[in-house]
């Protein structure tokens, strides 16, 4: 079939273009997307700065509607609303075994190569390029196919652009601070980046009960989206002299959780040094993930901090998306307030450039009528 996608053919170019889908193999579910959100990881990957490099289709937060499904589907049947989920675990390797699913070992040999769960792949443009689904998901268009390990049905009550979120910047965010640090309630947190996982992280320090919590930025405008999402306190980097100071002024000896959704060097020391003595400094931000960085191994040692790396929100997908829906349905989530600009799928470089400049808290495509 014909659909219409946001395709990359080689790095820096995006075109909104028709491309040719084929029909869903066996294991496999076509997906009338509704919703795509719009995430640095589409954009480093725009640019050739990942490990996926076009030809692809991006996009890989996405929700939507069930179109049809292959002979061996039993987790879906067209008709249903779901969330596409962009780490498909195969749930039987010892890493998934073992529950860290969200490094399970087929993930390397295919979804970080932008290829569906078999290897292969459905798409080619229009001229008959072979094209690739970045994070076996490809959610940036009208249709995808995706295989069933990568669905996760919707409950009633979620739109579809909470649902799409939830699936990438949410679980990443709330993840970090609720699976990899398990944040106690009571203890001060700090959350450096306030983009939509820094946010989203600060929304999981709420749910666990972090008390103040702090966020940092370079810019007013993050911050702002910081405060209307209930941070106690934000503190601009750019006008400080030190933050790590500031930040146990603040806090009264330093935040017992720092999470770092940068990841550049200057910020994974920040975090290292803000920390107080035996506090945790998770790290979920990849803007150093080609450099090495100096770690004071003083202040590890001598101050008993801890140190860890957090790769998607440590989650399990199948467990943890669900979840985090209910939690939205709940009320403990308020993930309306984080999305603050939609998108027709024509305006995807618009959305990039709004998110680049700190326009936007989430910016979401809309793909479809959300009813
Ligand atoms: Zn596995
Ligand atoms: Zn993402």
């Amino acid at each position: 079939m014909r659909t219409r996608a946001a395709v990359t053919r080689e790095n820096g170019h995006l075109a909104i273009e028709e491309v040719e889908l084929a029909p869903p193999k066996d294991q496999e579910v076509l997906v009338r997307m509704c919703s795509a959100g719009v995430c640095h990881s589409d954009l480093h990957t725009l640019r050739g700065e990942l490990r996926a490099v076009p030809p692809l289709v991006l996009g890989h937060e996405g929700a939507g509607i069930v179109e049809a499904v292959g002979s061996r589907i039993t987790r879906c049947k067209p008709g249903d609303r779901i969330v596409v989920n962009w780490l498909p675990a195969c749930e039987c390797c010892q890493t998934c075994l073992s529950g860290r699913q969200n490094l399970c070992e087929r993930l390397a040999s295919t979804t970080f190569k932008a290829l569906l769960v078999d290897g292969t792949s459905r798409l080619t443009t229009a001229d008959g390029l072979p094209l690739k689904h970045f994070l076996s998901a490809a959610t940036m268009a009208e249709h995808a196919v995706i295989d069933e390990s990568s669905v996760v049905p919707i409950p009633d009550g979620v739109p579809f652009d909470i649902a799409a979120v939830i699936g990438c910047a949410v679980a990443t965010g709330v993840g970090a601070v609720t699976n990899t640090a398990q944040a106690q309630p009571g203890l001060p947190a700090a959350v450096i980046g306030c983009g939509g996982v820094g946010l989203s992280a600060l929304l999981g320090c709420k749910l666990a009960g972090c008390n103040p919590i702090i966020a940092v930025d370079v810019l007013d405008s993050k911050l702002e989206f910081a405060k209307a999402l209930g941070a106690d306190d934000t503190l601009n980097s750019t006008g400080s002299e030190d933050v790590a100071k500031d930040l146990r002024a603040i806090t009264g000896g330093g935040p017992e959780y720092v999470f770092d959704s940068v990841g550049a060097a200057s910020t994974i020391d920040l975090a290292i040094k803000a920390v107080r003595p035996g506090g945790t400094a998770t790290i979920v931000g990849l803007h150093a993930a080609k450099q090495a960085v100096e770690i004071p191994a003083g202040a590890l040692v001598l101050q008993n901090k801890r140190l860890l790396g957090s790769f998607a929100g440590s989650i399990r997908p199948r467990l943890d998306l669900p979840k985090l829906l209910g939690l939205y349905l709940g009320g403990r989530l308020p993930l309306d307030d984080l999305i603050t600009k939609r998108y027709p799928l024509d305006e995807l470089g618009t959305a990039f450039e709004d998110m680049e400049a700190g326009r936007v808290a989430r910016g979401v495509l809309v793909l479809a009528p959300q009813a």
